[in-house]
């Protein structure tokens, strides 16, 4: 069966649910968002808010009163069932907890058309791990944002053995029609093509400073002359926010353990969490 995309509903609106819900919204799908309860509905108005507010700055043609209505055109609700009732595609942005995800799947096989197709935006979950509970796994796959959708603008598109090559196609071009860069990953890898390069990237530079061979910023400065990026990898780690990055270091080996300790002692304890706290490896003004 060939669905379609023109509506879409997206499930849990935290920081990158709300950004996909907008860019969909803002590039004309009809969207609905549904999260647990009131409370959380009230906090995702708010960041709608705060994502008009940004694309109005940020995005040209936004400023125009387009990021306020797009704000304003989102559907927000917090019956499932209701939610999915008439959706082509389910963008799911749930937290990254395994039996969560598969619980909300098994509801909304349940509740959805036959014709709806189920992405999960998970960052280190794999497809393969959640499509027997979604009912439906020929329609099922992975589409992954990065954080800030509307400059950050990849979506990483990857199917199981299972996912129907025509509904993966389908998902490409909402990507694109999205405003992306849909990138197809052939076969099933953790972490995508994005965080397979910047998760060893990030402990490399972090192996660097707390060992004691470089500052921070002569680590960055190399990256940058000798390769050209835009950013080096501690500037990353501040616009990431150095809480995830210690996350995934605290659960390694010995070495990224010691990188762990090195970033709670020295940065997170102190307050400085990244570009969002104003202050992580660098200071900011104005969250920039
Ligand atoms: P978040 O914690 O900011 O948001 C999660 C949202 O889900 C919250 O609004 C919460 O109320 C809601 N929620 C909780 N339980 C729910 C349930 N049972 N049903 C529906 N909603 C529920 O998380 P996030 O950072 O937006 O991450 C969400 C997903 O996106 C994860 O799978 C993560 O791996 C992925 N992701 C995150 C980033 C990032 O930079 N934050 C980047 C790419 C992908």
């Amino acid at each position: 069966m060939t669905t379609v995309i023109r509506k879409v509903t997206v499930l849990g609106a935290g920081v990158l649910g709300a950004q996909i819900a907008f860019q969909s919204a803002y590039s004309g799908f009809d969207v609905t968002v549904y999260d647990v309860d009131d409370d959380a509905l009230g906090k995702a108005q708010k960041r709608f808010g705060e994502l008009a507010a940004i694309y109005a700055a940020e995005v040209p043609g936004a400023a125009d009163g387009k990021a306020e209505a797009t704000a304003a055109a989102v559907r927000l609700t917090s019956d499932l069932a209701d939610a999915v009732r008439e959706a082509d595609l389910v963008v799911e942005a749930v937290p990254e907890i395994l039996d969560l995800k598969r619980e909300i799947y098994t509801k909304i096989g349940e509740c959805a058309p036959e014709k709806t197709i189920f992405a999960t935006n998970s960052s280190t979950l794999l497809p393969s791990d959640m499509k027997d509970s979604t009912g439906r796994p020929d329609r099922f796959l992975a589409l992954h944002f990065a954080n800030q959708v509307w400059k950050f603008n990849t979506a990483e598109v990857m199917g199981t053995d299972e996912t129907d090559p025509a509904v993966f196609d389908r998902v490409v071009d909402f990507a694109e029609a999205i405003g992306m860069v849909p990138i197809p990953i052939h076969k099933e890898k953790a972490g995508y093509v994005l965080n397979s390069l910047l998760v060893p990237l990030l402990r490399a530079a972090g192996e660097l400073a707390a060992g004691g061979y470089a500052t921070p910023e002569d680590v960055d400065k190399v990256w940058q002359i000798a390769t050209g990026a835009p950013l080096g990898p501690f500037r990353i780690y501040d616009v990431i926010g150095l809480a995830t990055p210690y996350n995934i270091l605290s659960h390694g080996d010995q070495q990224a353990q010691h990188i762990a300790a090195w970033l709670k002692e020295n940065y997170i304890d102190a307050g400085k969490l990244g570009l969002a706290t104003g202050e992580g490896f660098y200071r900011y003004a104005d969250g920039k």
